[in-house]
């Protein structure tokens, strides 16, 4: 059977679509700003760009935690008890497993499949065709994206695998770490640098036979905060345990992230974290250009040139470095 595609909008359509709030617009534009084409990335800046003065407004929310903690789920609940408040809510992920075995850890397909259908909800798997680097960006500008469509809470999901949680971190307002109650080895798992950059930490699945389990993993991670050095935020991260289950504790969750927002909205810390994030947006683009360069052709052509004078002994590596810098 033949398929009809839908054609393209252009800049000026999909930023009406946007504005108005229509989900299909948006998935057009975020599929636009996932492309690696050139063309397609000047339309994106050109409508970021554009939409700028209507995005910031939304509360923007990491959630990180190894596969099985429970993430999905807990979205799914989430979700429902803030739409449930007249919000619309905005869920993107960042899946780096998708890069090497261009398989996705979060196996996006079967998961919130109850939420994916509520029409305050706009889920969007991360893009499979890019390196960890690419995904983040692009999940930058489908952050905007969804705010220009009126999304006022975004949840950007990830693993603990590589260094999706420093790049998730330097996206959100609040980062969130599910972690499960175990035998008292939890918290040896988690990575310090990780409990380092929650702003909270919920134990998941935290019902019945697993109640007195969670009671005492709650004690341990505060006792672990509390051996932490104090955040940039001045904000003493929370921990609560939750079931999204049994609908358990996830209210709870809401009224800690508004708190901390409360928290550092009066500090200015909030609008001071978001003007650091954009720096570091610029950063890692620019380094981007950087590796792109020193990994193209003509640079690696003279890059061999100066090399086989290292070899010969010839030409200093410093001095080789200096050359190929100032050749640049
Ligand atoms: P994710 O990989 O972190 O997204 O984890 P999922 O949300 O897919 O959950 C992994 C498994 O844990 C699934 O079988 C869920 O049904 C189960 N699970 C999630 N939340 C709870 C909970 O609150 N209580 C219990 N008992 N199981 C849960």
């Amino acid at each position: 059977m033949a398929t009809t595609r839908k054609p393209r909008l252009n800049t000026d359509q999909l930023r009406k679509g946007i504005l108005a709030g229509e989900r299909s617009v948006l998935a057009q534009a975020i599929t636009i700003a996932e492309s690696t084409l050139e063309v397609d990335r000047l339309i994106t800046e050109q409508l970021v760009e554009q939409l700028l003065p209507n995005t910031g407004k939304s509360i923007r929310i990491g959630i990180t935690g190894v596969p099985g903690v429970g993430k999905s789920t807990f979205i799914e609940v989430f979700g429902e008890l803030l739409t449930g408040q007249g919000r619309k809510v905005g869920v993107l992920t960042v899946d780096p497993s998708s890069e090497k075995s261009k398989g996705s850890i979060l196996g996006d397909k079967t998961r919130m499949e109850q939420l994916s259908k509520n029409p305050k909800v706009f889920i969007r798997p991360s893009p499979s065709n890019l390196a960890l680097g690419g995904v983040t960006h692009h999940t930058r500008e489908s952050v905007l994206l969804c705010e220009a469509a009126g999304f006022d809470v975004i949840l950007i999901e990830t693993v603990g695998v590589g260094q999706s949680e420093t790049y998730v971190r330097n996206m959100v307002d609040f980062f969130l770490l599910m972690t499960l109650a175990g035998a008292g080895d939890e918290l040896q798992g988690i990575k310090k640098g990780i409990m380092e950059m929650a702003d909270g930490v919920v134990i998941t699945k935290s019902e019945r036979e697993n109640i007195k389990a969670s009671v005492q993993a709650m004690a341990d991670t505060r006792n672990a905060i509390h051996l932490l050095a104090s955040p940039a935020s001045a904000w003493k991260p929370k921990v609560l345990a939750i079931s999204a289950l049994e609908n358990k504790g996830i209210k709870e969750v809401w009224e800690m992230i508004l708190e901390y927002q409360k928290h550092v909205q009066s500090s200015g810390y909030f609008e001071e974290n978001r003007r650091l994030q954009k720096k570091k947006w610029l950063e890692e683009c620019l380094e981007s250009y950087f590796r792109e360069y020193v990994n193209g052709k003509s640079f690696k052509d003279k890059k061999e040139k100066v090399l086989e004078k290292v070899m010969k002994d010839t030409l200093l590596p410093t001095d080789a470095a200096r050359q190929l810098w100032n050749s640049l």
